[in-house]
């Protein structure tokens, strides 16, 4: 679930983000739409708690984050979000398998071979685990990337650009994923996006109650 009233993000020197208020139920997929620019993923930051709203109030995954201060946002993150970052962020000197374990610590869990082993099958690049990114092609990398990032079961997934630098088949295929999974873990799913491939994908396959649009203006700056 994600609630947001009155958000608006300056950088500094910057000129101010201001967001319509949403509410997102549990489950829900959220289209996040606008040209490059617009603030995607700046709104997506404020819901991963990595940055601080300006002004306004946000709720998601039932955590009201203005009562949380930074260690209490970070242990929140690592539990209840699963970010899809626009740049992968794979490490180039592990292999698949300690990518993974490597988000499992730094999420502040116990290394568990056997959660990686599953959502690796669960995505269909089981046998990549030993692979290293360089050895990956992007759709397989992105792949990866999404088992990383719901590795925990999170109630909310963000995903940034994920059609970026992927032709059509891989594209559909990734929305696809992301799809699925969120069903499959009854997670809130937002896909911040300018492709309009991929907005055309969610309007045909989101489950027809279970998908709202959050469409960006171009910023005044
Ligand atoms: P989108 O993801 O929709 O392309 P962003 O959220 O990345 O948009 O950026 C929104 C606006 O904020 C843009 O005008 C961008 O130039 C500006 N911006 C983004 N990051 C920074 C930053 N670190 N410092 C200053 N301005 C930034
Ligand atoms: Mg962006």
């Amino acid at each position: 679930m994600i609630c947001t009233r009155s958000l608006s993000y300056r950088y500094t020197a910057g000129a101010t983000l201001r967001f319509p208020d949403v509410d997102v139920p549990q489950g829900v997929t959220l289209l996040l739409s606008g040209p490059s620019g617009c603030g995607k993923s700046t709104w997506l930051a404020l819901m991963a708690g990595l940055v601080r709203p300006t002004t306004g109030q946000l709720t998601v995954a039932g955590q009201s984050l203005a009562a949380l201060d930074a260690v209490a946002t970070d242990a929140w993150r690592a539990s209840s979000i699963g970010f899809l970052p626009q740049k992968l962020h794979l490490s180039a000197a592990l292999n698949v398998r300690q990518n993974l374990a490597l988000a499992q610590w730094a999420a502040g869990l116990a290394e568990n071979r056997a959660a990686i082993d599953a959502v690796l099958a669960a995505l269909g690049v089981a046998e990549l685990a030993a692979r290293r990114p360089a050895q990956l092609s992007g759709g397989q990398a992105q792949r990866v990337a999404l088992a990383r990032a719901v590795l925990h079961h999170p109630k909310v997934i963000l995903a940034d650009e994920p059609s970026a630098s992927l032709d059509d088949e891989a594209a559909a295929n990734a929305v696809a994923l992301l799809l699925a999974t969120a069903r499959a873990q009854s997670a809130t799913l937002v896909i911040a996006t300018h492709d309009a491939r991929v907005a055309a994908q969610l309007a045909a396959e989101a489950p027809a109650t279970g998908l709202q649009r959050l469409q960006l203006l171009r910023n005044p700056s």
